[in-house]
């Protein structure tokens, strides 16, 4: 019998790193994701395209291929379907700029809603937030963004115009501002404010301050000083419970 020139070396080996488990984790991962074959240019692709999706790494990306490919031919051809008419058919709504299957989308549509009152929002995202509280009845109006020159995003690259004339031409009665807090929200909602001053529509912003469940010792500063300036008689707290 011959000996395994590994096991006749193997005193001898050379000191190779050792790579502890959790230690080198992050390491071991990405040499993981660099070694990783396939043995199908489809699946390849398919993996490569999953993981272009913000939060999707190449691991996660592999699991849902797999799990598509386990699925009926028909279910899968839906789910890409979807996905395709979803790109080409969105309308962006002419009045608020929300997502829309027509002209508008179905809150301008319903009237129903107070059309007179107009919450301003930075993106999609934060209508349907909103919406999903089931708390507010009026319309929206999405910026698109908000006001930042680091960004090299000024107030002509977000619906501000459009806004304004908005107001204008509606008679709204209330403008309610619910962007993100940050320097870069509350310079936009001055720049509105401004634009807005001769048209005499009353302004508003949600309120601002401690989140519920939070503690008051974690708050900043600043969170904890916006609470003091926007404290609520009790009453109508309870009253919003
Ligand atoms: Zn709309």
């Amino acid at each position: 019998m011959v000996a395994q020139p590994n096991q006749l070396n193997q005193p001898n080996l050379p000191n190779l790193p050792r790579i502890e488990p959790g230690a080198n984790s992050i390491n071991s991962t990405n040499h993981y994701l660099c070694i990783m074959q396939f043995s199908s240019t489809l699946l390849e692709n398919a993996v490569t395209e999953f993981a272009k999706l913000p939060g999707i790494g190449k691991k996660t990306a592999l699991r849902l291929v797999l799990h598509l490919l386990k699925q009926e031919t028909a279910d899968v051809t839906t789910f890409s379907e979807v996905i395709a008419r979803m790109r080409s058919e969105i309308r962006f709504c002419q009045r608020c700029f929300n997502v829309a299957d027509g002209d508008f989308c179905s809150i301008c549509a319903n009237s129903m809603r107070k059309q007179e009152v107009i919450c301003v929002v930075e993106s999609v995202r934060d209508v349907i937030a909103i919406e999903s509280t089931q708390q507010f009845n009026g319309t929206y109006h999405v910026l698109g963004g908000v006001i930042s020159p680091l960004d090299g995003i000024g107030p002509d690259q977000l619906n501000i115009e459009s806004l304004v004339n908005r107001v204008r031409k509606e008679n709204t009665e209330e403008l309610i501002f619910a962007l993100n807090p940050t320097i870069q929200g509350d310079t936009t909602i001055y720049y509105i404010q401004k634009k807005l001053q001769p048209l005499q529509v009353r302004v508003t912003t949600i309120a601002r301050g401690i989140a519920f469940g939070g503690e008051l010792e974690y708050a900043d500063e600043m969170t904890l000083a916006r609470s003091l300036q926007n404290r609520l008689p009790v009453e109508s707290y309870v009253a919003g419970q």
